[in-house]
């Protein structure tokens, strides 16, 4: 059978089916707007990221695929601990009043069922079609791809009204328009992770249990920081990913054999970590690794080009904030243009509020997971404007986050100082101090 034909004109096309991707397509195919998505690879496709906090859910409700979501029977998380610098802190998501569990997903199931759920509403997606490069001069943008799909790659290009890039690190708008900036030395990081077989894990009794234990036992996303950056243990229904986030500086340059050699080094030599995978077997083969984050993107928003999810910026994956970062921006998006398409006469103004939102999302994300603002595309009062809009839980999470590492230092600083403090004055920190972890 031969592949679909892709259309050479929709209202809507847009780069790239991941969380971002997915996300604006469903909203805008529920809201009846013919929407086109090319999506580079097959899925289910390989993807890091897969801690995800409590408060995703209210993005998946909009797009309508929560209930998809529950039937996986994911990994439903208590809390995060982290190792930092020697201090020992908890935080439980009970604490925090929400309904939801927090998950920890594989990326590439999560993400095709997220895929298909737009497929369902009624987007148009194509498969193994890469977009090569999108042409904005004029009324209409154009974006030229390469099909995959045939026995030999076929050129093409379609005609849009909207185009949304959401190919994530591959910034694919951002690197065309040369917009995309790279963070400051000291805050560039580069990430190697793998996967384990039969690792214990940790629950939010700060207890480690054997990897069988999990349908009994609700575990927790586990951080420690070392020498030369931070390490992630996030446990997954069968099997159990392990991360490096490394301060560029001290990476030094590795070829693939020694980057291994350096990822298990350290998983040995880690306290904490080198108990829960003692009796663990590396998953041959699994070593992933991503170069060159942190960075932001200037032109995020234009009257008929949005750049969301990775494809605008990306901050630290510290505090997990990149999914829903990628949902966040989908949303804002999606109504950005179903409005435009109502009233063309006021989609310079929609572009610019949402450009403003996704820049505050971004500017609180950096602050506290970096510790910098006022650099680097941080504008601290956008920050401020976005905390003041926050719901309780969310911001009270977000506060008790704060507290578990080193990194935000200058975030805590700028609430005392910004009149903000007596907006979080009845919020009891409940990031816990542990004396010890019995592993
Ligand atoms: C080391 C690391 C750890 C992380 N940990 C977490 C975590 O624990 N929790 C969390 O929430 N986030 C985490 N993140 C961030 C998270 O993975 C991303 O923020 C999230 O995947 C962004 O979603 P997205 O849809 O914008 O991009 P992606 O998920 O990257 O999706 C982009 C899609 O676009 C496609 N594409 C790319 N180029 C093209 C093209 N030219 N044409 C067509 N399609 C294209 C790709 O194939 C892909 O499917 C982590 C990131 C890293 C690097």
């Amino acid at each position: 059978m031969s592949p679909a034909s892709i259309p050479p004109h929709c209202d809507v096309a847009i780069i790239g089916a991941g969380p971002a991707g997915s996300s604006a397509a469903a909203l805008l195919a529920r809201a009846g707007v013919d929407t086109v998505v090319l999506e580079r690879d097959r899925h289910p496709r390989p993807m890091v990221g897969e801690s995800l906090i409590p408060h995703f859910w209210k993005y998946t409700d909009l797009t309508g695929a929560s209930a998809k979501i529950e039937q996986q029977g994911f990994v439903a998380k208590a809390g995060a601990i982290t190792v930092w610098e020697g201090g020992i802190h908890r935080i439980a998501f009970s604490d925090f009043g929400f309904q939801r569990p927090a998950l920890h997903v594989e990326r590439d199931c999560f993400d095709h069922l997220l895929l298909q759920h737009a497929e369902a509403c009624g987007a148009r997606i194509f498969q193994e079609v890469a977009a090569t490069r999108v042409d904005a001069n004029g009324g209409s943008p154009r974006l030229y791809y390469r099909d995959r799909r045939g026995s030999s790659p076929a050129l093409g290009e379609i005609k849009c009204r909207y185009l949304i890039d959401a190919s994530g690190a591959s910034t694919l708008v951002a690197r065309q328009s040369r917009s995309k900036r790279l963070a400051q030395s000291r805050h560039q990081f580069l990430s190697f992770w793998g996967y384990f077989d039969n690792a214990r894990f940790l629950a939010g009794d700060g207890r480690g249990y054997p990897f069988l234990a999990l349908g009994e036992k609700a575990p927790v996303t586990f951080v420690l920081s070392y020498e030369d950056g931070w390490i992630w243990h996030i446990p997954l229904r069968r099997k159990t990913s392990v991360g490096l986030v490394i301060y560029r500086g001290k990476a030094g340059k590795k070829g693939p054999r020694e980057r291994l050699r350096y990822f298990l080094e350290t998983c040995r030599k880690t306290p904490y970590l080198r108990e829960l995978l003692q009796d663990a077997a590396f998953i041959g083969d699994s070593l992933g690794g991503r170069p060159d984050f942190s960075y932001h993107v200037e032109a995020l928003c234009r009257e008929n080009i949005y750049c969301i999810g990775d494809a605008g910026g990306f901050v630290d994956p510290i505090f997990s904030h990149g999914v829903l970062n990628a949902f966040y921006s989908a949303v804002l998006a999606a109504l950005a243009i179903q409005e435009s398409l109502k009233d063309r006469s006021r989609r310079q103004r929609y572009a610019q509020i949402c450009e403003a939102k996704i820049r505050q999302f971004y500017s609180f994300s950096r602050a506290l997971a970096l510790g910098d603002f006022d650099v680097n595309g941080v504008d601290v009062n956008l920050i401020k404007r976005f905390m003041r809009a926050l719901p309780e839980p969310e911001l009270e999470l977000m506060l008790a986050a704060s507290h578990m590492t080193r990194r935000s230092q200058h975030f805590r600083a700028m609430l005392a100082t910004s009149g903000l403090a007596e907006l979080t004055g009845g919020i009891v920190d409940k990031a816990r101090t542990l004396e010890h972890l019995i592993v």
